[in-house]
């Protein structure tokens, strides 16, 4: 029998429409450039080019390939001990594509690369610079892995021109050993956050939880907190969502007036911004919320 939860109707979605939108996607069939918004046919495609309140729009690319040396309970990606090379060219390739695409905010994010001795690091770093030479108004993200613990690459990409740093905890200390692979660890995970703010105290940090994994209201309130306390500025918040029947079953379908709580809670806390809600990812309207953030 399927013991799975029904959707509850606020998980149901939109088709994405809107004057960014389109635009975005006519010019993307010329360039050699794939997204993870379409991809994974992410929900919040329609939001994320069409920018919203001030027209700030936002993409998401997997750099790296698409196989994992880990194996996450809840992610979908697959698993290798031995990926495939990175492509030497992808740096060159993806910056040029991306400067010459009407974009103004990227995401760039990877599976995990334990294989490789920077972890990545140095692909990532290298991407921002061609991106950033091309066209310095982009804004960078990076959505990395925790390299280990290793700050050395932290300090590789801090040091690349980035916008914001982002590393995401994933869920509560208590649940991390049974949501994440093993190798990520909570603490280690809090410890490149504050790494890659003592490099530079000015970068911006950001950080994202699932919820509906069967964490307490304490926990998450203890997880802000531990957040908070490495120098984390932003977050984002959303449910937990089982990609197939071998991954972790959602315990909760946490309600839309619970994200509101958790947003309030947050801002009440001091961080810079408080992405939260049902569908919301951690590049959720990530280049608006950047915008308004710093306009405010
Ligand atoms: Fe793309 Fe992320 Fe927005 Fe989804 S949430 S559309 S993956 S930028
Ligand atoms: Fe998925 Fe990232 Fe975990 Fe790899 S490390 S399995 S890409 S969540």
């Amino acid at each position: 029998e399927d013991e799975r939860l029904r959707l509850p109707p606020w998980l149901k979605t939109k088709i994405p429409t809107g004057k960014n939108f389109s635009r975005l996607k006519d010019q993307l069939r010329n360039l050699n450039l794939h997204t993870v918004c379409e991809e994974a046919r992410c929900p919040n495609i329609g939001e994320c080019w069409g920018g919203g309140e001030h027209g700030t729009t936002t993409a998401t690319i997997m750099l790296l390939g698409d196989t994992c040396t880990r194996g996450c309970r809840f992610c979908a990606v697959k698993t290798s001990r031995a990926p495939p090379p990175p492509d030497p060219n992808e740096p060159v390739n993806t910056a040029a594509a991306i400067a010459e695409w009407g974009l103004d905010y990227i995401v760039l994010t990877s599976v995990d690369r334990d294989d490789l001795k920077d972890g990545g690091s140095n692909h990532f770093a290298e991407t921002v610079r061609q991106i950033k030479k091309r066209n310095p108004n982009i804004m960078v993200e990076c959505l990395v892995p925790d390299f280990q613990g290793d700050v050395e690459a932290v300090k590789v990409v801090v040091e690349s021109q980035l916008d914001v740093y982002a590393h995401n905890i994933e869920t509560v200390e208590r649940l991390t050993p049974f949501v994440r692979d093993r190798r990520a660890r909570y603490r280690q995970s809090l410890s490149t956050l504050k790494a890659a703010k003592s490099f530079n105290p000015e970068l911006i940090t950001k950080s994202s939880i699932m919820l509906g994994l069967g964490e307490s209201d304490d926990e998450i309130q203890q997880t802000l907190h531990d957040l908070k306390e490495v120098g984390t500025d932003c977050i984002t918040l959303g449910q937990y969502i089982q990609p197939t029947k071998r991954h972790l079953k959602v315990v909760e379908y946490v309600t839309p007036e619970k994200y509101k709580y958790w947003e309030e809670i947050g801002t009440e806390m001091g961080f810079l911004y408080v992405a939260s809600g049902p569908l919301v990812r951690s590049s959720y309207k990530a280049g608006e919320f950047f915008i308004a953030s710093i306009l405010k």
